[in-house]
């Protein structure tokens, strides 16, 4: 299931998810926020050892 699905956007931004990821369809450039209510951090590693092993799931491609 696509997690962006459940997760509905503010109108604005979620002043509590900073984030910088411009190429993301749900980041609010100008103050760098997420649009999402919530968002879904996942890791890439078996066994995470610091952030470089972390994403966020929920990042979809702007069009
Ligand atoms: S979905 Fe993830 S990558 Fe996209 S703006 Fe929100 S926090 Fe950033």
């Amino acid at each position: 299931m696509d997690i962006q699905e459940n997760y509905s956007c503010y109108d604005g931004y979620n002043g509590s998810i900073a984030c910088a990821v411009a190429e993301c369809k749900f980041n609010e450039k100008t103050n760098k926020y997420c649009t999402l209510r919530k968002i879904q951090v996942v890791k890439h590693e078996a066994l995470a050892k610091d952030s470089k092993c972390t994403d966020c799931g929920s990042f979809m491609k702007l069009q």
